[in-house]
């Protein structure tokens, strides 16, 4: 193998959350009776503002917890209380949301042939929850997730966690995988190991963060970590 060793992103990576944050969003309006309808891509916006300013370190996960729903209700005027949309919303982004279709069968192809470690800037109890739903647990050795190491991708304290929970391996035989340049590429750049760039849409690449590695589909990743 390329690759002893394979970090996982789960957001937008393994994950639909796309489906899980716009069904947690339905949740969360609910819960202070107010109407969803046309709504979500105003919070959407707000919302990955806020995670570009934690890839930039000027927020921490916890913090956009219930900042997202402060800055709504502020943009809407919906004068309702935050912090239970927010209650609302981290329990539904826990309950809601599937492994993209060939991930499972990835994951499991992918054991086999590496030792895996899933590492994601989340909240510890929503990250948790779906990981437990999702019953993808035991296809890591190691589950580094940023709300409960006090670090984040890109910063590469969250990459040292990572790699002591996997034993200290030899940086030469990682890869990081992931959805996102600023954060997942970025951090595996920063970390000192080679990249894998998931790219479903065709996204431009960025000179400013250059993978080792691009894909679009994640069956695509198998050949790489086996280097074939
Ligand atoms: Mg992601």
């Amino acid at each position: 193998m390329r690759y002893q060793h394979v970090l996982l992103d789960l957001d937008h990576t393994l994950l639909d959350t796309d489906t899980s944050l716009q069904m947690a969003f339905g949740d969360a309006m609910s819960a202070v009776g107010a109407d969803p309808t046309g709504v979500y891509p105003t919070f959407n916006d707000i919302n990955e503002a806020l995670w570009r300013r934690v890839e930039a370190q000027e927020l921490t996960p916890p913090r956009v917890h219930v900042a997202r729903f402060v800055e709504l209700n502020e943009q809407l005027g919906l004068g309702v209380d935050p912090q239970r949309m927010a209650d609302a919303f981290a329990q539904g982004m826990g309950e809601h949301g599937e492994l993209y279709p060939g991930a499972r069968e990835m994951l499991d192809k992918l054991a086999g042939m590496a030792t895996l470690a899933l590492i994601t800037n989340g909240l510890s109890g929503i990250q948790r929850a779906r990981i437990e739903r999702l019953g993808i647990h035991d296809h890591f050795a190691a589950i580094t997730i940023s709300a409960e190491v006090g670090a984040a991708k890109p910063g590469t304290e969250i990459f040292d966690v990572a790699f002591e929970a996997l034993g200290g391996p030899d940086k030469s035989g990682a890869l990081m995988v992931g959805d996102n340049l600023g954060s997942d590429i970025a951090g595996g750049n920063n970390a000192g190991i080679d990249t894998c760039w998931y790219n479903p849409s065709g996204k431009p690449a960025s000179a400013k963060h250059p993978a080792s590695h691009t894909i679009s589909s994640l069956e695509a990743l198998l050949p790489i970590v086996a280097g074939q």
